[in-house]
Order: structure tokens, then C-alpha cells, then sequence
């Protein structure tokens, strides 16, 4: 995967300065193919610098990403807290492996932190990936913690809750201290458990589901159904604001508009009733079981949670998975509502499910939706109309975007903007 120009870590002690340490998450679990979690990892990591405004490496240690480059330190943790795969990110300085060097540094680092606003107490921590270094760990920490002391004489040890854990790693050549952890998005590296391809509509829950399936590892397509001809393209513009917005957490993935209201008629016209949201579902389910043989895709994730609304009881997700050719995750069939909303949130998504959309759903709904669709029934329905037919059309018309591919950061932040279409 091509991505920013990588120049190595410099080896020189006077440019040894400001970088981040990125602590791996569930890979460390691996065994013998680590290596291939880790550099796919990596790949991840260099696709979310793409475009960062200078040069940067990446080199590792012991389950441990470091990266630096000729850009502010901010935004090189900016970029990296985007990647699935790290438990913690956390900015820090490089120095040589040298008493003189590290306790220079555990100094500064602490005084510089001082400088910025009170801090009510510190403690040291250390340790040694490399053995070979002259004092251990507890003589290190108290040695660094003593020369803190005495250069900040009114900064209080605190050993057991110090507000600042100033944290030293020894590697043979370089030693690393930081300061602060700020959490990771954890899981598996996207791409390495294969590909999937999320249903996304413009509620909280998919968009929710779509990340989750991305920090287990998938990496994820999308597509969306819109009610099109007969409802506004507001879905689409939410649809494609969600896909940018989950696409900073991967090499982009494609967004796949699909225009159903027609479809979603032929099935009410074929006496659907009360069965109309089901059956539509199934028809969606269908559809995205075709397209993922294009997208290559393994499975299909939505966003249902068990027994949330009548389509989605058990016997209504059953009759959904008896439409499907692949396995049909839900990360979030256990997730309550709120639990789901708050993870929208945190995840920056909810302030665009939140905006008003004319969804297909609603488009024919009927006042009351059975919460036990049978599948004879279902297959009677299905029967008055021309299923390959109606998906083969579905798929004719299939609009194909890019959500967020080379986009600067402001201009993820402008909000929702117009789709834009990419051939397929
Ligand atoms: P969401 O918050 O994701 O819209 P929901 O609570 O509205 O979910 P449903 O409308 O029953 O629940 O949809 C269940 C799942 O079916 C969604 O999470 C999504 O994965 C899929 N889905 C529903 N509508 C669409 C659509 N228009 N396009 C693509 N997928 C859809
Ligand atoms: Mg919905």
C-alpha cells in the first residue's frame, strides 16, 4: 500500500525529540503470523497519515508502534487515534539510552508539564525491554524520580494515584518517556479478518454496528437503500456522510446507493401488508448478498439489536437470514438503545443520524408491522413478482461513491456535503 514517504528513524542524538508511542491492542494475542497483523496494522496507520503535511516513520518494538516524522506531534496523535488496533496512543519524547539522557528528559518533560498548569503530584515508572542496561527498572524510576524532586522541589511524589505517571521504556538504542495515555480504538487492524459490507441507513444503529465490525478486524463496504424515486435524497447525503465519517477509521471503503422505492411498490402491490417491512428487508438482504460477490465481501453486517422494533423480534431476523447467501453479523444484537446512542456519539456519528432524512422504511410501512413474518407467507409474496429480475434491476442502477478518500481533515469537519460519484 502506497502511502506517506517514509523516511527512517533517525539515528542521530540531535534529532531525537517529540514522536508517539502506540501501544497494540489484541495482536499481542497472536502467535506465529503476528507479523502479519502487525504490518497490516502499519498499512492501516500510513493510509491515516496520508496527506498529513510532511514526512513521517514508523518503526516497532515489542508491541509497540513508534512513530514520528517532520509534523507536530498533535497530529501525528490525531491521525493514529483513528486506527483500529492500538489499546493506547500516547505522545512522548525519544532519547538515547543513556541515564544522562533519560533523566534529562524525565526533567524536562515534567517541568514543561508544570509550566502549563499545576500538577498536584508525580510518580516514575520504568522498564526495560533491554536487560543490558546498567540499573533496573525500580533504580531507574527512583533515580529519574529523585533528580525530578530536586529540580522540582514543590511537585509532590505520589506513588499510588499520581496525577502525572511520567513513563519510562528502555529499548537498547532509544528510550522512550510519556506522560499521558489517551485510549485507542483497541480490536484488530481493519482488513484482517477479510471484508464485509454494512447496510447502512441514516439511523444511529448501523453506522454504530459498521465500526464495530471494523475493530474486529473486517473491513468494511457499505450500502444504502433509499426510497428513491419517491422520497428526497436526504438519506443519501446522511448515508455518505456516515461512510465518511466510519472511513477515517480505514482505507476507504465504497459506498453503494440503491435506489428501492420502486421495488418496495412491486411488493405492496404484490399484497405485502403486514409483512411490507419485512419483506423488504429480505429484499434488501438479497440484494446485498449479490453485490457482495462484486465487493468480495464475506459477510454482511446491520445494525439490528434483538427485539429493538417488531422487524427485528427473532422470528423477523430469522426470516431476514433465510434471504441471505452470507452470514449476517450484528455486533449490536445485545446493545441497548442508549448504550448504542452514547457509542454514536463518542464515535462522532451521532450528530448526522440525528438530522431529519426521508427514509425508505417509512415509505409504505404499514400502521402495524407483524413481529412473526412467516416464511410461507413471505415466499408467497415473493412468488407474485420476479425476484432475480427485481435484484438484477436493483444492481443495474447501483450508484458507487468514495466517502472521505484524500480528504483533508477540515473538510471532514464541514458536516454533510454532496455525495460525489466515483465509476465502479
Ligand atoms: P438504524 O439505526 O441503523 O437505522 P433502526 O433501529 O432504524 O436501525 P431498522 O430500520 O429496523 O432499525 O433497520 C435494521 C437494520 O437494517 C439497520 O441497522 C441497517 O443495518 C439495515 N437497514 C435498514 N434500513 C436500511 C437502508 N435504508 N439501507 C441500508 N440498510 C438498512
Ligand atoms: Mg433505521
Amino acid at each position: 500500500m502506497s502511502g506517506q514517504p517514509m523516511v527512517p528513524a533517525p539515528r542521530s542524538q540531535a534529532s531525537y525529540g517529540p514522536c508517539v508511542l502506540l501501544k497494540h491492542g489484541e495482536i499481542f494475542l497472536k502467535g506465529r503470523n503476528r507479523h502479519r497483523f502487525t504490518e497490516r496494522l502499519h498499512d492501516n496507520l500510513r493510509v491515516a497519515l496520508r496527506g498529513i503535511g510532511g514526512s513521517t516513520w514508523i518503526k516497532t518494538a515489542q508491541n509497540v508502534t513508534v512513530l514520528g516524522g517532520q509534523v507536530p506531534r498533535d497530529a501525528l496523535v490525531e491521525r493514529a487515534r483513528r486506527v483500529v488496533g492500538f489499546n493506547s496512543v500516547e505522545p512522548a519524547v525519544r532519547v538515547p539510552s543513556t541515564l544522562d539522557d533519560v533523566t534529562r528528559a524525565g526533567v524536562e518533560a515534567l517541568r514543561d508539564l508544570a509550566a502549563l498548569g499545576p500538577v498536584r503530584s508525580f510518580a516514575v515508572r520504568a522498564r526495560r525491554r533491554d536487560k543490558q542496561f546498567p540499573l533496573k527498572s525500580s533504580e531507574v524510576a527512583a533515580y529519574v524520580g529523585a533528580r525530578v524532586k530536586e529540580a522540582l522541589p514543590h511537585l509532590p511524589v505520589e506513588l499510588k494515584r499520581p496525577e502525572v505517571l511520567l513513563s519510562i521504556e528502555i529499548d537498547r538504542k532509544e528510550t522512550y518517556l510519556s506522560w499521558t495515555r489517551l485510549p485507542g480504538l483497541t480490536g484488530l487492524p481493519v482488513g484482517s479478518s477479510g471484508r464485509a459490507l454494512v447496510l447502512l441507513s441514516g439511523g444511529y444503529d448501523s453506522p454504530v454496528a459498521g465500526l464495530r465490525a471494523m475493530r474486529r478486524g473486517l473491513a468494511c463496504d457499505f450500502v444504502h437503500f433509499s426510497g428513491a424515486p419517491y422520497t428526497n435524497p436526504s438519506s443519501v447525503y446522511k448515508a455518505y456522510a456516515l461512510a465518511r465519517e466510519l472511513n477515517r477509521h480505514q482505507p476507504p471503503g465504497r459506498l453503494h446507493v440503491i435506489a428501492l422505492g420502486k421495488a418496495q411498490k412491486q411488493l405492496a402491490v404484490a399484497g405485502a401488508g403486514r409483512l411490507q417491512v419485512v419483506a423488504q428487508r429480505r429484499l434488501m438482504i438479497r440484494t446485498a448478498s449479490a453485490l457482495a460477490a462484486r465487493t468480495g465481501a464475506e459477510a454482511l453486517v446491520t445494525g439490528d439489536s434483538l427485539g429493538q422494533v417488531a422487524s427485528q423480534t427473532l422470528a423477523n431476523m430469522a426470516a431476514v437470514d433465510e434471504a441471505a447467501t452470507l452470514p449476517v453479523l450484528r455486533p449490536l444484537l445485545g446493545w441497548d438503545k442508549q448504550e448504542i446512542i452514547d457509542e454514536a456519539r463518542a464515535i462522532g456519528t451521532a450528530d448526522i443520524s440525528v438530522l431529519p432524512d426521508e427514509d425508505c422504511c417509512q415509505l409504505l410501512a404499514p400502521p402495524r408491522v407483524t413481529t412473526r413474518a412467516g416464511l410461507p407467507q413471505l415466499r408467497a409474496v415473493e412468488k407474485r413478482i420476479d425476484l432475480d429480475e427485481v435484484v438484477g434491476v436493483l444492481l443495474d442502477h447501483v450508484q458507487v461513491m468514495l466517502p472521505g478518500a484524500d480528504e483533508e481533515p477540515a473538510a471532514h469537519a464541514a458536516g454533510v456535503c454532496s455525495p460525489v460519484e466515483v465509476s465502479s
